[in-house]
């Protein structure tokens, strides 16, 4: 047999080390606990699978412990424990994620035997905590190359499936750009998209992806019987140009596609920030039939007035609210009012970002329409998306059992 994993416990107050250690050691894995920082520092070795993390200690901070953690891309599962309010154990929740943790839960103290015991039996099983994929390579590309990558033809569009949530059935695509660097691979979008805005390219790249999404959007729909919607995600910079609505209405045209099939995805923070400029062209799309989504729903603070001006038709609630459902009290009141008032706008809502079923369950019990993540598919290139809808065609099969 192998040596049992270990867990590690840093907390100032030893009795609650003990009572840890025993439990833990009862269940067949291996303890140590520490209330000090180099000495938890020193025993996070490579066999440890599950890390008990007080927040408030006098000596050491453990906001701090976990940047530090974070800086060093630990990739060990992390309960944090405190006694002090829910809030700020899901603000450091949240804290941790942002620095590329896996926070799988928390203990309130005091807290009782069998939901430590719970936490534990979860968390440490004969399997070490799964990897979180890496963040992806901070890849600051120098100027020049970006002008290339967008002479050269250097991106490609991927696909991901958006699902109705009581039907099962995709009803929709949506389009999402990937540089095909020759050297680095595939660049995601959040390291190029802010760069092209600012060297004035992002009207290019946005022509780039409608002519490849459209061109191979007309081939999907051959293939899927009822036509799906395609969903392309438009720079507030793009709408600047009062010409937009009547190019891109040309394109829809040329590759045989009725406007109502399209919905163009904008910032909900870009279109406060242009609230004034943008709303000329909005409205003309609208008026073409073509569907308006407010993207990242949630980020932007926007007022209920501002949206109300907004001719949408969708309401896509950012990813971030979605990924906390389970943990966060605060993010599941907010995203049920965020449908609430999406339904009391006459929007449809989504939710990006679907990853379990548990999210997928609270989002149908409260009458969330649509939901797109990985617990369905990621953005895929189109030939495997072509093979996905194939074997989806009727509905989607979800995975049993998820965890
Ligand atoms: P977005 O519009 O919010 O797109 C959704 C992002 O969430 C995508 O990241 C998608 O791959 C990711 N995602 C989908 N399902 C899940 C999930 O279950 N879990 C997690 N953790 N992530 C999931 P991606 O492709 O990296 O795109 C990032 C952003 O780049 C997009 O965010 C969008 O704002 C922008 N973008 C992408 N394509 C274009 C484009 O053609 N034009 C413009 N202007 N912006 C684009
Ligand atoms: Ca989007
Ligand atoms: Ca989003």
């Amino acid at each position: 047999m192998t040596a049992p994993h270990k867990v590690l416990v840093i907390d100032d107050d030893d009795h609650i080390g003990e009572i840890i250690s025993t439990a833990a050691r009862s269940m067949g894995f291996a303890c140590e606990h520490t209330s000090d920082a180099p000495a938890f520092l020193a025993a996070l070795t490579p066999d440890t699978s599950l890390i008990l993390l007080d927040l408030l200690m006098p000596k050491v901070d453990g906001v701090q412990l976990l940047r530090l953690l974070g800086q060093q891309q630990c990739r060990v599962n992390i309960v944090l424990m405190s006694g002090i309010g829910k809030r700020v154990i899901e603000t450091a929740e949240q804290l941790g994620a942002a620095h590329g943790l896996s926070i799988v839960g928390h203990l309130h103290k005091p807290f009782r035997l069998r939901e430590l015991e719970g936490l534990l039996q979860a968390h440490t099983t004969a399997e070490l905590a799964i990897p979180l994929p890496l963040p992806p390579q901070t890849f600051a590309p120098p100027d020049i190359d970006l002008k290339h990558a967008i002479e050269a033809d250097q991106f490609v569009v991927h696909f991901q499936p958006e699902i109705d949530i009581n039907s099962r059935h995709v009803v929709g695509l949506e389009a999402l750009v990937r540089w095909k660097h020759p050297q680095h691979g595939l660049i995601a979008p959040d390291e190029f998209i802010t760069r092209l805005e600012g060297l004035g390219l992002i009207d290019q790249l946005g022509w780039i992806v409608a002519h490849q999404a459209l061109s191979q959007f007309a081939q999907f729909a051959d293939h899927h019987g009822a036509l799906p919607t395609l969903s392309l995600n438009v720079s507030t910079y793009s709408l600047r140009n009062l010409e937009f609505p009547d190019v891109f209405l040309s394109l829809t045209s040329k590759y045989g596609i009725p406007p109502d099939r399209i919905i163009l995805e904008i910032t909900e923070s870009g279109l406060i920030k242009e609230l004034a400029s943008s709303l000329d062209v909005l409205t003309r799309l609208r008026l073409k039939q073509v569907q308006l989504a407010i993207d990242d729903f949630g980020t932007g603070f926007s007022m209920m007035r501002q949206l109300r001006t907004i001719p949408a038709t969708e309401l896509k609630i950012d990813r971030s609210f979605v990924q906390h459902l389970q943990a966060s009290e605060t993010d599941r009141n907010m995203v049920r009012k965020t449908i609430e008032m999406g339904h009391a706008l006459g929007l449809k809502v989504i939710a990006e970002g679907v990853e379990t079923l548990w999210q997928l369950d609270f989002l149908r019990a409260h009458h969330c329409d649509l939901a797109q993540g990985h617990l369905f598919s990621s953005a895929l290139p189109a030939k495997e998306l072509l093979l996905w809808l194939k074997r989806h065609r009727e509905e989607v099969a979800l995975p049993t059992p998820f965890v």
